[in-house]
C-alpha cells in the first residue's frame, strides 16, 4: 500500500522537513532564462519538480569549493610547530526532488568516497555529508523523460531506487509515497503521508545504449590508440566543461593552499574537470592529454572502464545533462555507439 500527500500539503511537509536540517529541492533560478538548479528551500519558495535540473545535486556530497582543513605555524622555544584542524561539515540535509538517475549517482560516489575507513579509506568530508542525508526521490512516470535520457541502458531504468530514501510519484491531486529505507519510513514529516490504496503510476522508459564488453573494448590497442577516431568522433567539443560540471557522478578535483600571510592558511579542494586542457598539464609543461581527442578518449575510458573496471559501477547515470546542456550539441551517446562498433 502506498501512501499520498495533497500538492498543497507539500509546502507544509517541506517546512517540517527544514525543523531537521537544510532541505534543498528544484528551483528558478532568477534571471536564468528558466534555469532550474537545486537550491535551499525558503518558505514561499516554488518547488520545480515537473522539469529537470541543470546541475545536479552531487554539489551537496561534493561542494563546488571547500575548506578540508587549517594549518598554522607557531615558533616555540623547540622550534616551529604546526597545528592542523580538519573541517568536518555537520547538519542533516534532505534532498528533496531529485531523480532516480541522481540518487543512483549518490551510490555511484559512494563507491569511490565511501569506502569502508576501517578496511580501506573514505573521504572525511563526503562520508559526513552522506552519512547525514536523506534523498526524496521524485519518479519519472510515464511522459516525464525526456530524448538525452537513456537510465533504460541499466537494468532497473526509471524504477532505480538505489540511493533513494522515499520516492514519490506524481497523481492526480498530489504524489503517492514508497518508503524505501528506514531513514525514510523515519524521515520528519512521514506521518503526513496517509494511507491510500492508489496504485503507483507507470513509469517512463527512455533510450538505451548498449554498454556489452565495452569495459574491455575501450582499453583495446585497436580502440584506444586510434586518435582519428576520438577526434572525428569529438571534433565538435569546445572544452568547455559543462559535461563534467553539470554530470552528478564527475568528480575530478584540485587541492591547493590558500594562505593568510606566511603562517597560516586553509587546503582547500574545488571542482576540476578532466576536459580542461589545463587539468592534465605537468610541471615540466608536458601535457599528456594535450587535444579534445585524448581528452574525450579518457573520459569514455574513465566512465565505461576504467571505472566499472576498479570500482564495480559504470560512472554515468544516463541523466542526459551532458547531452541536454552541451553547447555544440555532442551527444556521449553516439562516441558509446560508435565506440563499441569500431572494428
Ligand atoms: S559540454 Fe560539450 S563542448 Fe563542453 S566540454 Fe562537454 S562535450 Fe565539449
Ligand atoms: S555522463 Fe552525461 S548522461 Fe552520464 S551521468 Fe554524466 S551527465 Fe549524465
Amino acid at each position: 500500500m502506498g501512501r499520498f500527500i495533497a500538492s498543497e500539503n507539500i509546502p507544509v511537509l517541506l517546512t517540517r522537513l527544514a525543523t531537521d536540517g537544510a532541505v534543498w529541492a528544484p528551483a528558478e533560478l532568477p534571471d536564468s532564462g528558466e534555469s532550474v538548479v537545486f537550491a535551499p528551500w525558503q518558505p514561499g519558495r516554488e518547488v520545480v519538480l515537473d522539469r529537470f535540473t541543470q546541475m545536479s545535486p552531487k554539489e551537496l556530497v561534493l561542494p563546488m569549493s571547500e575548506r578540508l582543513l587549517s594549518f598554522s605555524y607557531t615558533l616555540t622555544m623547540e622550534g616551529e610547530e604546526m597545528e592542523v584542524e580538519s573541517a568536518i561539515p555537520g547538519g542533516h540535509t534532505v534532498i528533496f526532488g531529485a531523480r532516480a538517475c541522481d540518487a543512483k549517482a549518490l551510490v555511484v560516489l559512494d563507491a569511490l568516497f565511501h569506502q569502508d575507513p576501517e578496511t580501506t579509506w573514505s573521504d572525511t568530508q563526503y562520508r559526513a555529508r552522506r552519512d547525514d542525508m536523506t534523498v526524496v526521490t521524485i519518479a519519472c512516470v510515464k511522459g516525464t523523460a525526456d530524448a538525452a535520457c537513456f537510465c533504460s541502458s541499466w537494468e532497473n531504468g526509471t524504477a532505480e531506487k538505489a540511493g533513494s530514501d522515499v520516492i514519490i510519484y506524481p497523481v492526480p491531486g498530489g504524489f503517492l509515497a514508497e518508503a524505501v529505507t528506514i531513514r525514510g519510513t523515519e524521515v520528519t514529516g512521514w506521518d503526513m503521508f496517509d494511507d491510500s490504496d492508489q496504485p503507483l503510476p507507470e513509469l517512463d522508459t527512455t533510450d538505451v545504449v548498449d554498454f556489452d564488453g565495452l569495459v574491455e573494448k575501450l582499453v583495446t590497442p585497436g580502440v584506444f590508440s586510434d586518435l582519428d577516431f576520438w577526434g572525428r568522433e569529438s571534433h565538435k567539443c569546445i572544452s568547455c566543461g559543462y559535461c563534467t560540471y553539470g554530470c552528478p557522478t564527475c568528480y575530478c578535483f584540485n587541492i591547493y593552499d590558500e594562505m593568510q600571510g606566511d603562517r597560516q592558511g586553509e587546503r582547500c579542494r574545488s571542482w576540476d574537470a578532466c576536459m580542461f586542457y589545463n587539468y592534465t598539464v605537468e610541471t615540466s609543461g608536458h601535457n599528456p592529454r594535450p587535444t579534445i581527442a585524448h581528452r574525450w578518449r579518457n573520459r569514455l575510458g574513465h566512465k565505461f572502464s576504467y571505472y566499472p573496471a576498479n570500482q564495480g559501477e559504470t560512472l554515468c547515470t544516463g541523466c542526459g545533462r551532458c547531452i541536454r546542456g552541451c553547447p555544440t550539441g555532442v551527444d556521449i551517446r553516439d562516441i558509446l555507439r560508435a565506440a563499441g562498433e569500431h572494428e
